[in-house]
């Protein structure tokens, strides 16, 4: 069991935490930004997967 495949995705409005995602060691090493509901900004907005 390793983490290394964790990746968090951060709301890029605040800064917050909202999801984790499981990477597959074979997705592209370039950062996904994907739209996500987000708790605190009440609203979709842009997550980016960071470490
Ligand atoms: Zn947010």
């Amino acid at each position: 069991m390793s983490q290394d495949n964790l990746a968090k995705l951060e709301c890029t409005e605040c800064h917050g935490i909202n999801y984790y995602s499981h990477r597959n060691k074979k997705a592209i090493k370039e950062r996904l930004e994907l739209k996500k509901y987000c708790n605190k900004c009440k609203q979709h907005t842009a997550h980016k997967e960071t470490k």
